[in-house]
């Protein structure tokens, strides 16, 4: 067991200030130790949902077995621990994929439930959530409880998207999807602007399984809005040897400033735009690159300096989506930020099964900036509130800022939530939304 203090950090580059460290096995052996307390899985919430400063974390990943993987029905039951990364390792060569992938393949199977995550098939597929069969939840009271959509069915929906906050996910079954191949056949199209884009999108929702688009938040003018929509179906089976995809690379060390600024954003975009296929042609590649193109730089996130990165994520209803996603990109703009990954995506009307999951239908944009102190903060504070009058919400597991009214807000039912949590279980994030 590691009691020593330790400072984990979420990927915005926060790190949890004066938390011990606990081993899995003692924390279930003495569950009332290092109150409050908190499963840290892979870190890769970019907010201070996944820590707890003067706390308990217990070290989820140290639950790091796949128990039993049925070839003929795609059924997988793991330790909550286990990395999506070494799930994809065993399942996608035995024609098996995970029904949901958000884009890193660098988080664990208990931090992807209590996320309830979703990809760029939220409008096939939903969330993560919907393809969890059972999970075992250890409580605070000493219980282990099987959790499925009949069995202590109030559990079950409020630990898929509860941050954490019900109990310790110990074990997942989870339901995974044939695939032919490893492959995808993806199209990449430009936009000229969010018109364009909603249009292609509409389209590409009824033909394809997974859409998302990156857009230039740096382009200005008739310009405004452009950007490359990405679409893709799972690649029939083929004779030829699967797509290869390259190996990722270290990003060597945290540079003293942010390397993301306008100026090198600027180019970025130009590069990045001129450097997609202009032809909608379905193209053949690895399913690494199209998932997780993110991953390939590890530890990408030192490029934004010491003081990290801050990310936004929204989800705004259709009826309003156009308007406030136009607003937002302006306001960015005018406040002379710079974002480097702006995602662009709608979400399905496919229902989420957690109480707290972040999906709603509608659009859903994502913006990452360098963290710049009050002028970062005050921009963040101006999108929450667009997000908000246009009947919408901001994403808990991103955020590392939102007020206790902007949650409120995003989850007006949150106390229904709260009445389920444990009782010993809390997070930075937790306690700065419910402060009264
Ligand atoms: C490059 C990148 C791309 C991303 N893309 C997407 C995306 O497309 N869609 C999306 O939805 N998200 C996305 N994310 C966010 C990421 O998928 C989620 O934050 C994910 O939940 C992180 O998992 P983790 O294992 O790192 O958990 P952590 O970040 O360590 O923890 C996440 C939450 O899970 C809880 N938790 C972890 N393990 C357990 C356990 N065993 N029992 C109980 N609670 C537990 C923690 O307490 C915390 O509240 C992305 C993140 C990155 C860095």
């Amino acid at each position: 067991m590691s009691s020593a203090p330790v400072e984990p950090r979420s990927w915005g580059g926060l790190k949890a200030k004066g938390s011990t460290l606990i081993e899995p096995q003692d924390w279930l052996a003495e569950r009332k130790r290092n109150h409050p307390v908190l499963a840290y899985g892979n870190g890769r919430s970019y907010g201070d949902s996944c820590l707890n400063d003067a706390g308990g974390l217990i070290a989820a990943r140290r639950l790091d077995r796949i128990l039993s993987f049925d070839l003929q029905s795609g059924v997988v039951l793991c330790e909550a621990g286990v990395l999506l990364d070494d799930l994809l390792k065993l399942c996608v060569p035995a024609g098996w994929f995970p029904p949901v992938t958000p884009g890193t393949s660098l988080v664990t199977i208990g931090g992807a439930l209590a996320n309830d995550v979703h990809g760029k098939n939220h409008h096939r597929a939903g969330t993560f959530g919907r393809h969890v069969r059972s999970f075992e939840l250890a409580r605070s009271d000493g219980s282990l409880l099987i959790c499925t959509p009949a069995q202590n069915a109030e559990l079950f929906a409020a630990t898929i998207g509860g941050m954490g906050l019900t109990g310790l996910i110990t074990r997942v079954e989870l339901q995974l999807m044939p695939v032919a191949s490893a492959d995808m056949l993806q199209e990449a199209i430009h936009f000229d602007g969010l018109d364009h884009f909603f249009e292609i999108a509409a389209a590409s929702d009824a033909t394809h399984d997974y859409t998302v688009a990156w857009v230039d938040s740096l382009a200005a003018g008739r310009h405004f809005g452009r950007g490359v929509f990405f679409r893709a179906n799972h690649a029939p089976a083929s004779e030829a040897p699967p797509a290869k995809a390259a190996p990722a690379l270290p990003f060597p060390l945290t540079p003293p400033i942010p390397l993301i600024n306008r100026l090198s954003l600027r180019a970025f975009n130009a590069l990045y735009r001129a450097a997609q296929p202009r032809t909608p042609e379905p193209r053949r590649i690895a399913y690494r690159p199209f998932f997780y193109p993110l991953d390939r730089v590890r530890d990408w996130n030192r490029a934004y300096g010491p003081k990290g990165l801050r990310q936004f994520q929204c989800a705004v209803p259709m009826a309003h989506a156009r308007e406030a996603i136009e607003d937002m990109l302006r306001l960015t703009l005018a406040a002379g930020e710079s974002s480097f990954l702006t995602v662009l995506k709608l979400f399905g009307d496919v229902s989420s099964p957690g109480m707290m999951s972040f999906p709603i239908p509608g659009a859903t944009l994502t913006l990452d900036f360098p963290h710049r102190g009050e002028r970062t903060l005050r921009l963040l504070d101006a999108l929450d509130r667009l997000a908000i009058a246009a009947g919408g919400r901001v994403n808990p597991y991103k955020d590392a800022h939102m007020s206790a009214a902007t949650f409120a807000a995003s989850f007006p039912h949150w106390r229904d939530f709260a009445r389920r949590a444990d009782p010993a279980f809390s997070s930075g994030f937790w306690r700065r939304v419910t402060a009264a």
